[in-house]
Order: structure tokens, then C-alpha cells, then sequence
């Protein structure tokens, strides 16, 4: 293989192991639910989801969970947390 090609991918390994490079921008995805299918998306550093939840609350079980698989991946200005009592209330 060619050398150059041989250096990319020992830094592509590098940073794999460093997603704080990464900032997502924008992305729409299907949440496949328990009971329904959702499509949750993230641009222009606003979360939203066509679910009912998402409706009242502004946040869900979808985004949520899209927000703890990307971590860091997700602008901290945009990051939901999940306050305390919401998580053990639900
Ligand atoms: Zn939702």
C-alpha cells in the first residue's frame, strides 16, 4: 500500500480515539422506538423530535439517548443533560 495512504490510516486510528475533534452540525436520523418510529435531528444547535414527548417538554427519551451515544460530539452549548429529577421521575 502506499505510504501516504499507510499514514492517513494510522491517523484516522489516532483520531477515532478522540472525538472531542469532532462537533456535529447536523443530522436527521429514524429512532426506532418501542412502540413507533421517530425522526429525531440536530441542526443549527437545536434538538428536535417529532415525537409527542418532544412536543410538551422540548427534549425525550430520543434525544436523550442520541445525545449520550455522540458525547462530546455534541456542541456543549447544545447538550441537554439530563437533569436529576427527570431522570428518576420517568
Ligand atoms: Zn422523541
Amino acid at each position: 500500500m502506499h505510504s501516504s495512504m499507510i499514514g492517513k490510516i494510522a491517523k484516522a486510528k489516532q483520531y477515532a480515539q478522540e472525538p472531542e475533534r469532532i462537533q456535529f452540525m447536523q443530522f436527521a436520523a429514524t429512532f426506532r422506538g418501542e412502540n413507533d418510529s421517530h425522526t429525531t435531528s440536530f441542526a443549527d444547535g437545536k434538538w428536535h423530535c417529532d415525537c409527542n414527548f418532544f412536543g410538551d417538554w422540548g427534549t425525550c427519551c430520543h434525544t436523550m439517548a442520541i445525545e449520550r451515544i455522540l458525547g462530546v460530539m455534541i456542541p456543549a452549548e447544545s447538550r441537554q443533560g439530563e437533569p436529576l429529577r427527570m431522570s428518576t421521575a420517568y
